[in-house]
């Protein structure tokens, strides 16, 4: 552990596998998440079980890569922890079907706290519930692990009965890498907040929107749709690229001094600093949530017209034709 932060980060050192090693794990679904903590952890020398339905198509997988597969039920029962990798919005119904093989002192494990947080899942008394979440997707949780290196996480504790929900947590950790590169402590309500939070504003919402919004301010002025391409979305990548390598100071540096003072004197002009506070808002009160749960309950008519309106945006036509030009640029 090192005291440079604000929060508690933990890495190899701080893990005790001893929490781990006598246990057997049961992984509740084998997609993106499933397949990679499963492997990890039997890679590490946990016993693992992995969850799914008869004829589930991911039963061959599972096989094919050496674990145990057992229906989610009698996977629960035998498990000492219980992984809920299945998608977010189906684990409420797979709750109920196994929540009886969960015994006093066992885990329940999510690597998103939605469904806890928004009372979604009620757990019983007397289990652990836990999060241990890969700030990352499966495939990279897989891959670092194998070259002996690991893609940072998350835990997080919200009911404690054992007493050592943590020490299993870390130990969960380590088994699938992520305490290799720095696992932080944070609570459900945190972990869920900001992750909402970040997608709708700023990653998933807060980027196409802006991206749009750029594309058709120059379409609409007479430019060509495929300059407005190029400039609003295709280098956003080039940008991105080099945050993520040395922040924001790491960018500007790169980038022209004409585009470095351009953009800190205009940048501001186009923010909506309340927009994000309602956003924010709506994730705390709930009635996002509350929302998402019914919009799945009346099977997404609202998530349809969207996804139509979004596929039927100018901006994918002409990308789509760009991008075949340089089709070669996602084998490297
Ligand atoms: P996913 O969509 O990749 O896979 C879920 C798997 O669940 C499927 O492959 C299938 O095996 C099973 N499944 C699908 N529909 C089902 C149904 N109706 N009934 C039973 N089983 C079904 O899911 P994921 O992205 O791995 O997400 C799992 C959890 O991990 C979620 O809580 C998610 O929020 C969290 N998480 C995901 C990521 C990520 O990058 N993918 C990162 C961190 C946390
Ligand atoms: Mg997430």
């Amino acid at each position: 552990m090192t005291d440079d932060f604000t929060v508690p980060v933990y890495d190899d050192g701080d893990a005790d596998a001893s929490y781990i090693e006598d246990k057997t794990v049961a992984i509740l679904g084998y997609g993106s998440q499933g397949h990679a903590q499963a492997q990890n952890l039997a890679d590490s020398g946990v016993d693992v079980v992995v969850g799914l339905r008869e004829g589930s198509a991911s039963r061959d997988e599972a096989e094919a890569d050496g674990l145990r597969v057992a229906v989610p039920d009698d996977a629960v029962a035998e498990a000492d922890i219980t992984v809920m990798l299945v998608p977010d919005t189906v684990q409420p119904a797979v709750f109920e079907a196994v929540k009886d093989g969960l015994e006093e002192g066992d885990t329940l494990q999510f690597a998103h706290g939605f469904n806890v947080h928004y009372g979604q899942i009620e757990p019983p008394e007397g289990v652990d519930v836990t999060m241990v979440a890969p700030k990352s997707p499966g495939h990279l949780v897989r891959r670092t692990y194998k070259r002996g290196e690991g893609t940072p996480g998350l835990i997080a504790i919200e009911q404690d009965a054992t007493g050592s929900a943590k020490e299993q947590s870390l130990a969960y950790a380590q088994a699938i890498g992520c305490a290799r590169a720095g696992v932080i402590e944070t609570t459900f309500k945190e972990e869920v907040e900001t992750d909402l939070f970040g997608e709708q504003a700023v990653l998933c919402g807060g980027v196409t929107e802006m991206v749009k919004a750029g594309f058709e301010t120059l379409v609409d002025a007479g430019y060509a749709p495929e300059m407005a391409y190029f400039e609003c979305l295709n280098e956003l990548k080039l940008i991105v690229d080099l945050m993520y390598e040395g922040g924001h100071m790491g960018m500007w540096n790169s980038v022209s001094d004409t585009a470095e003072y351009g953009g800190l004197t205009r940048g501001e002009e186009i923010i909506d600093r309340d927009g994000f506070d309602e956003i924010l808002e709506g994730v705390q009160n709930g009635e996002f949530a509350r929302e998402w749960i019914n919009e799945n309950q009346a099977h997404r008519p609202a998530y349809k017209q969207y996804r139509d309106a979004e596929q039927n945006h100018q901006i994918e036509e002409v990308g789509g034709r760009l991008r075949e030009l340089f089709a070669w640029a996602d084998e490297e």
